[in-house]
C-alpha cells in the first residue's frame, strides 16, 4: 500500500476513537503483546515513549505464569510485552532502549542462525517477488523438503549456507544483551512447522530449545511458531518438549482465559509511525488482511501440507 494512504488510513483510525476505547475499556484487564521484527533505533525509541505512557510493560513470563495459575491479581491493567522475532543483527542497537526504559523484551532466536553467517530463507535475494509472482508467499505453501530443494535449485540457498554479511546477532551480543533480554525459542532454521514431516517439526521445535540452553546458559521456556503456523501436533509437540508457552501471529489480546500454547499478538511494521502503531495496535489491518484472506475470526490462517505430503 502506498506509503501515504496508509499513513492516511493510520490517521482516520486513530482518531476514530476506536484505538482509544480499545486501549481504555475493552483491552484495559488483558495484555498486549506487540510483534516486533527489525525496527531501526530511532523508530522504536519514538514507540517505546509513546507506548510508556499508555501502558505497563510486563516480561512474558508474568503473563504466562499468571496463565498457568489461572491468577491474573499480579497483572497490571494495560500491560504490555514486547517480543522481537528471528533475532536480526540489528536488535543489538536497541539495547540501549531497552535499558531507559527497564524493558525486558523477549526475542525469539533461531538457534542454528544466530552466532553464524547464514541467513534466514525467506529474505533471500529476489525471492519476494518473482516474475510478477509472490515467490516467498509460494514458498510457505509447499511442503518443506520441496521448499529447501527449489531454494537450492533456484536461488543457490541451503540453510548451512554461509553469506559474507552477517543476518543475526552474534555471540558477543548474545551475552551482552543476556542481562536486559529474555531470549527463546524460534526453531533452529525457520521453517514453516505445518508443512514439516513429524520428525522436522519435532527436530526444528526440540533442537531449537536445546541449542539455545547450550550455547547461552539460558532455560528456554517459550516458543515462538515461524509464521505464525501451528496445528495441534506443534502444539504438543511444543508442550512435550517442556516449552510453558508458545505465541502465535493471531491477532488479539491475551486475558486469563487465553491458551499458553495459543498467545495472540499484534504485528507492527519496521518503519510504523506513532499513527500507524496505533492503528496496528487496534487490529484494524490485521482484521481486514484476515477478512481479505478469508478468516473472519481473528486467526492467522494456517498453512497445512496435505496428509500424503506429510507422512514419512
Ligand atoms: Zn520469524
Amino acid at each position: 500500500m502506498h506509503t501515504l494512504i496508509k499513513e492516511i488510513l493510520a490517521i482516520a483510525i486513530r482518531f476514530s476513537g476506536i484505538p482509544f476505547l480499545i486501549r481504555e475499556v475493552f483491552c484495559r484487564n488483558k495484555v498486549t503483546i506487540l510483534i516486533y521484527h527489525d525496527p531501526q533505533p530511532d523508530i522504536f525509541e519514538k514507540h517505546l515513549k509513546y507506548l510508556s505512557k499508555h501502558y505497563n510493560f510486563i516480561a512474558l513470563d508474568e503473563l504466562v505464569n499468571a496463565l498457568h495459575n489461572g491468577d491474573w491479581s499480579n497483572i497490571p491493567p494495560k500491560s504490555l510485552v514486547i517480543t522481537i522475532d528471528d533475532g536480526h543483527a540489528g536488535n543489538y542497537n536497541l539495547l540501549p532502549i531497552f535499558k531507559a526504559h527497564k524493558l525486558i523484551p523477549t526475542i525469539y532466536l533461531c538457534s542454528q542462525i544466530v552466532n553464524t553467517n547464514r541467513g534466514l530463507w525467506f529474505k533471500v535475494d529476489g525471492i519476494r517477488e518473482r516474475r510478477g509472482k509472490k515467490n516467498r508467499e509460494l514458498f510457505k505453501r509447499i511442503p518443506n523438503r520441496e521448499r529447501l530443494a527449489r531454494l537450492k535449485k533456484e536461488y543457490d540457498f541451503h540453510p548451512q549456507k554461509e553469506f559474507s554479511d552477517r543476518q543475526a546477532l552474534n555471540r558477543h551480543e548474545l551475552i551482552e544483551m543476556g542481562l536486559y533480554v529474555d531470549f527463546q525459542a524460534h526453531t533452529q532454521f525457520h521453517p514453516i512447522l505445518t508443512t514439516c514431516t513429524d520428525s522436522e517439526c519435532q527436530q526444528e521445535i526440540e533442537g531449537g530449545k536445546r541449542d539455545l540452553e547450550a550455547s547461552l546458559d539460558v532455560t528456554c521456556s517459550h516458543f515462538c511458531y515461524p509464521n505464525g503456523d501451528y496445528t495441534e501436533r506443534e502444539i504438543n509437540i511444543v508442550k512435550e518438549c517442556g516449552y510453558k508457552s508458545a505465541r502465535t501471529s493471531d491477532c488479539g489480546w491475551n486475558d486469563v482465559a487465553t491458551h499458553p500454547y495459543k498467545l495472540k499478538a499484534m504485528d507492527i511494521t519496521n518503519d510504523a509511525s506513532i499513527n500507524q502503531l496505533v492503528a496496528q495496535m487496534s487490529g484494524a489491518f490485521q482484521y481486514l488482511k484476515y477478512a481479505l484472506e478469508g478468516s473472519f475470526n481473528g486467526t492467522h490462517p494456517t498453512i497445512v501440507m496435505d496428509e500424503k505430503d506429510g507422512k514419512q
